[in-house]
C-alpha cells in the first residue's frame, strides 16, 4: 500500500481514516494537482504550486501550508523508493469535516489534505503510433478552470470513450472543441496550431502552457482560440496533451480520419522538443 501523506504526517496508506461527514465525500467539495517526477525531478513544480493556489482561492479552502507540498511531494517519491522511475504524486484538498449544510462550516474546520505517489510505466507507443478519440457534448459545470474532484461528468465521458475502444473524450460546448475528459487539445491547420482559449470552459493545464511556449520558441504560429467542430474537415493535425501523457497524437478525432491517419509533422516536431526539454533537464 505504501507511505501516504495525510494532514501534516506521513504515514502507511492503510492507516489513514478520513471522517464520513468529510465535504469532499459528501459535496466533492475540494481540489486537487497531480504533479509527474522524472527520475529526479517534478516537472514544473511552481506552475503547478500557482494553479494550485488559485483552485483552492477560488474555492475558498483556506490551506495555510500549501507551501508545503514540494517538500513532502518528494518525501512520498522517497518513502515509496520511486527515486528512479517514472511516478506520479496526487494532492487532494477538501474542506474539511463538518455537519452536512450546504453552507461552508463555520466556524472554519481545518481542511483534509492527502497525498500519495506510485510509479507507471509511460505508454510510449501511442505517443508514436498516435490515439482514436471521441467527440460528445461538454456535459461539465461552468468552472472548469478550477482543478476540481467533482469529475462525474468527465469519468462518465471517459468510461463512454474506453468502451468504444477509444483513448479519450473531447468535449464540445455550444458548437466549439474545448478540451478532453482529461487533457488540452491541440489543432494544426495550415501550419498554425490552434488550442482553446483560458476560459472557464477549460483547465488551464500545465503541459498546454509548456507546449504554447515551446510552439513560439519554434516559430510556430499559435493562436488560442476556439475551434468549431464544424470545421474538423481543415484540421490537418490533432494531439491532446497532459501531464502523465505529455504530447499524444491524434489520428481520428470523432470518426474522422485526421491527414493520412498518422502523426504529422507539426505534432512530431512537438513531441519531440518537449522530450527532448525532458531529457536535457534530467542532465
Ligand atoms: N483538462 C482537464 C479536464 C484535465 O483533467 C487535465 C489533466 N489534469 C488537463 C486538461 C491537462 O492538464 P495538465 O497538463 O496540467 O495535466
Amino acid at each position: 500500500m505504501g507511505t501516504a501523506y495525510f494532514n501534516g504526517k506521513l504515514l502507511p496508506k492503510d492507516e489513514i481514516k478520513i471522517s464520513p461527514d468529510d465535504r469532499g465525500f459528501l459535496f466533492a467539495d475540494g481540489i486537487y494537482e497531480v504533479v509527474r517526477w522524472y527520475e529526479g525531478f517534478f516537472y514544473d513544480m511552481s506552475s503547478h504550486m500557482t494553479r494550485l493556489k488559485r483552485s483552492l482561492r477560488e474555492l475558498r479552502i483556506n490551506w495555510p501550508e500549501a507551501d508545503s507540498f514540494p517538500i513532502f511531494a518528494y518525501d512520498l517519491i522517497k518513502l515509496n523508493k520511486l527515486e528512479n522511475q517514472p511516478a506520479m504524486v496526487y494532492l487532494q484538498v477538501t474542506r474539511g469535516a463538518a455537519r452536512r449544510s450546504h453552507s461552508f462550516p463555520s466556524p472554519e474546520v481545518p481542511p483534509t489534505v492527502y497525498a500519495c505517489a506510485w510509479g507507471f510505466v509511460p505508454d510510449s507507443q501511442l505517443k508514436e503510433t498516435g490515439i482514436k478519440v471521441m467527440l460528445k457534448e461538454d456535459i461539465r459545470w461552468s468552472r472548469c478552470d478550477i482543478k476540481s474532484v467533482a469529475l462525474l461528468p468527465n469519468t462518465m465521458s471517459f468510461q463512454e470513450a474506453h468502451e468504444n475502444g477509444l483513448k479519450e473524450c473531447i468535449f464540445v460546448r455550444n458548437g466549439f472543441i474545448t478540451e478532453g475528459s482529461h487533457s488540452n487539445i491541440f489543432f494544426v491547420i495550415d501550419g498554425t496550431l490552434f488550442t482553446h482559449p483560458e476560459s472557464n470552459h477549460v483547465l488551464s493545464g500545465i503541459t498546454r502552457k509548456n507546449i504554447i511556449r515551446i510552439a513560439e520558441d519554434s516559430g510556430i504560429k499559435i493562436r488560442e482560440e476556439a475551434l468549431q467542430e464544424n470545421r474538423i474537415r481543415l484540421i490537418q493535425e490533432v494531439f491532446i496533451t497532459n501531464t502523465s501523457a505529455e504530447v499524444t497524437p491524434v489520428t481520428e478525432l470523432g470518426g474522422n480520419t485526421l491527414g493520412e491517419g498518422v502523426p504529422g509533422p507539426v505534432t512530431r516536431f512537438i513531441r519531440d522538443k518537449f522530450d527532448n526539454e525532458i531529457k536535457a533537464l534530467k542532465g
